[in-house]
C-alpha cells in the first residue's frame, strides 16, 4: 500500500461521506467523523475561528498526536475544514452578544452531558 498524502487521505474521507457536520455554536464548528477502517469508531472534531479568521481544530483520534505539523492537525481537521469550504459554512469570526454568550453556555452542558 502506497502512504497517501493528507490531501488523498482527505478526499477519501469526503468521498466516503465519512464526516458530518453537526452544528456552529458562536465561534466553534463541530462535526463527527468515521473511521474508514472500522465504521464503530466516530471521532468528534471541533473547528474554533479565532477573531482574525483563521481556524484551529480539535480531534480526539490518536493520530493528533502524533502529528508533527504545527499546529496539529489530522485529515479529520482538515476534512472539516474542506468541508466547510466546500459547503460554504461560516469561516468567519463573527463578535457573539451577551445574549449568544448565554445560548453557547448551554451548548457546552449538552456537549459534556453527550460524553457521560
Ligand atoms: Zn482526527
Amino acid at each position: 500500500m502506497t502512504r497517501q498524502t493528507m490531501e488523498q487521505k482527505i478526499q477519501d474521507i469526503l468521498d466516503a461521506g465519512a464526516i458530518e457536520y453537526i452544528s456552529t455554536n458562536g465561534n466553534t464548528a463541530y462535526f463527527e467523523s468515521t473511521s474508514l477502517s472500522d465504521k464503530s469508531i466516530r471521532y468528534k472534531e471541533e473547528i474554533v475561528i479565532s477573531d482574525d479568521d483563521k481556524l484551529s481544530g480539535e480531534c480526539d483520534c490518536p493520530a493528533l498526536q502524533w502529528s508533527k505539523a504545527d499546529p496539529k492537525t489530522c485529515k479529520h481537521i482538515g476534512s472539516a475544514i474542506a468541508m466547510m469550504k466546500r459547503d460554504g459554512i461560516r469561516m468567519e469570526y463573527k463578535a457573539m452578544s451577551n445574549d449568544d454568550d448565554v445560548v453557547v453556555g448551554t451548548v457546552s452542558l449538552q456537549i459534556e452531558r453527550d460524553d457521560d
